[in-house]
């Protein structure tokens, strides 16, 4: 399935993913601005780029994981869209989590049974943006 950055500097066919996993993690809202990361594993061998590579990306060493270990958050430097994260110290079949949102149709990707969640330490605004009070306000596009 094809996936680009906003700009479309980066462009590539994601393969079937291993499992949807999504993290509400502070780090992960933060780099994301959002109330969190939404990923597919995927094998890196696997991902094809049509444009770009993932050398080419920007990248942010980031230790302060749920997991405890450092994962390198890869990301367009024009665009600033997130695109992968991968574990810092891994072999061979690396693999790297793929942001689902990259993808042309993220709604293949919805995690089913075999989804992960990690929620130990998403923010309360995060709690609060899953969790919509009754009678919230919905904007129609072009309002
Ligand atoms: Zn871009
Ligand atoms: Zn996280």
């Amino acid at each position: 399935m094809s996936a680009r950055c906003n700009c479309s500097k980066f462009q590539f066919e994601a393969p079937k993913p291993q499992m949807v996993a999504v993290c509400h993690c502070k780090s992960c809202t933060r780099s994301g601005g959002s109330i969190g990361s939404f990923n597919a594993v995927v094998t890196l061998d696997d991902v094809k780029f049509s444009k770009g590579s993932i050398a080419e990306m920007s990248s942010y060493n980031d230790s302060d994981t749920d997991s405890g270990n450092t994962i390198v958050r890869h990301f367009c430097g024009t665009c600033g869209s997130a695109l992968f994260s991968i574990p810092e110290k891994q072999g061979e079949g690396a693999i790297g989590y793929l942001k689902v949102a990259a993808l042309e149709d993220p709604d293949a990707y919805a995690p089913g049974a075999n989804a992960v969640l990690f929620e130990s330490r998403a923010p309360g605004f995060v709690r609060k943006a899953l969790n919509w009070p009754e009678g919230v306000q919905v904007m129609a596009r072009g309002s």
